[in-house]
């Protein structure tokens, strides 16, 4: 029976390993922390858990969030009701559960380093810090700080966002998203269960101006963060043309989440695209139809048509959306004033947060709705008293 190695035990390898221990591989997962406090904002959209129902029917502490606050530099913030909610997991919960899963289904669970990768005649030597194992394939799953040189993605500073936040032992009910002026990025609060994920995510910026920003932020907001734990972590965000030559897969291994660059370069959202790419990824293995020699190209074409093809086309828009101007505003800021003033831009952008919308369909929908949210915003615009808008208290 085929051995395969999967390395590293975040969301992407957990869920790989799972798939293929249940369809009866031996499968070895290699992990230096096993469960961990991730740093993370733990947030799943409706997509993710609509597709992998077990990651909202369960029964480890999180938060279902129903309300968020979206607010850009100058303007205030606008209140959008999520009718599908956010679900909020702290990451150690999160990973505990999909190792137990992998486990159950009959993957060995190892708590060791991955040090190097040994091509060899039949497959791979793996050398970790609790010794040697051959294996036939490999799934790469090491995450954004992947050490392994020769497979993953590869590495440079215009395609990973600086992030860094801290966890803040106090509680609220709703999401904040906050656009800065001249940030490639945001600020986010995100409620845990007994405590906030409070962070920033910026590219191109260094890491001590980004905390200055989110310090500020906080002190605006009266939310502490002197005796709150400090995180930082790289996201990755690839710009359009890495996403074309993405060193995803390569001969008897195939790279997932992270260690792939599967991160939305506009929201940052990683951990449906961990479980996802780590899905298609164990389908390619298991599926002998491919042979070895294919299965590289196999996964690349799923991934392509699955949802890479999508994030390729939301990485052209980021620089635009972040930091263009229309009408004499930043972007986000007029987002936030049409999100105020028409309910249909508003349930545009609620589709976005749910994970409902492509990207590639986004000019389609704003232009089937344009004439109505015209109407809405000039009808909000002269007579505002008939149409509230909702702002932060
Ligand atoms: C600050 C921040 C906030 C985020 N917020 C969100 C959010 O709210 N929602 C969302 O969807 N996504 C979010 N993301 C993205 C999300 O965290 C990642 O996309 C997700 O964790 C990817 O999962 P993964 O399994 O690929 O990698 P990881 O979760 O990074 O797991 C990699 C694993 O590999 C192990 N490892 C690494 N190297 C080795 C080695 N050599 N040997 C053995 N083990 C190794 C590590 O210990 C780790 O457990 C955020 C990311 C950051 C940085």
């Amino acid at each position: 029976m085929k051995r395969i190695a999967v390395l590293g035990g975040g969301p992407a390898g957990a869920f790989a390993a799972e798939r293929l221990a249940r369809a009866g591989l031996r499968t070895v997962v290699f992990d230096e922390k096993l469960a961990w406090e991730k740093p993370c904002g733990g947030g799943i959209t409706y997509k993710a858990y609509n597709q992998y129902p077990f990651l909202i029917d369960n029964d480890i502490p999180k938060k279902l969030v129903s309300e968020a606050f979206v607010a850009a530099s100058g303007t205030g913030a606008c209140r959008m009701r999520l009718s599908r909610p956010l679900v909020i997991y702290s990451r150690l919960d999160l990973n505990r559960m999909l190792l137990e899963r992998a486990e159950r289904a009959g993957a060995q669970i190892e708590k060791a380093r991955v040090r190097e990768l040994i091509r060899t005649d039949r497959g791979w030597r793996v050398r970790t810090t609790a010794g040697t194992l051959e294996a036939d394939f490999c799934i790469i799953a090491t995450g954004a700080r992947n050490s392994l040189r020769e497979v993953g993605t590869q590495w440079s500073a215009e395609n990973v966002m600086y992030t860094l936040g801290y966890w803040v032992p106090a509680e609220q009910e709703h999401i904040d998203i906050q656009f800065l002026q001249g940030l490639e990025g945001y600020i986010w609060v995100f409620p845990r269960c007994g405590h906030l994920s409070v962070g920033i995510g910026g590219k191109g910026e260094p890491a001590a101006q980004l905390r200055r920003r989110l310090e500020r932020f906080m002190l605006e907001r009266g939310i502490p963060f002197k005796d709150a734990q400090f995180y930082g972590h790289m996201l990755p965000s690839l710009s359009p043309s890495a996403w074309r030559r993405n060193r995803v897969a390569g001969e008897g291994w195939l790279a997932v989440g992270d260690a792939g660059g599967l991160v939305d370069p506009i929201t940052g959202e990683g951990l449906y695209y961990a479980i996802r790419s780590a899905d298609l990824a164990s389908q390619v293995v298991i599926d002998e139809a491919h042979a070895p020699a294919e299965k590289p190209w196999t996964y690349r074409s799923l991934l392509t048509w699955d949802f890479a093809a999508d994030l390729e086309f939301g990485a052209r828009l980021a620089k635009r959306f972040f930091l263009d101007k229309l009408l004499f505003s930043s972007v986000p800021a007029r987002m936030v004033e049409f999100m105020r003033r028409s309910p249909r831009f508003l349930s545009v952008v609620e589709d976005l947060f749910a994970g409902t919308l492509p990207y590639q369909n986004l000019k389609e929908r704003l232009l089937r709705n344009l004439n109505g949210t015209l109407q809405e915003i000039l009808w909000s615009f002269f007579f505002r008293r008939l149409l509230p808008t909702e702002t932060q208290p």
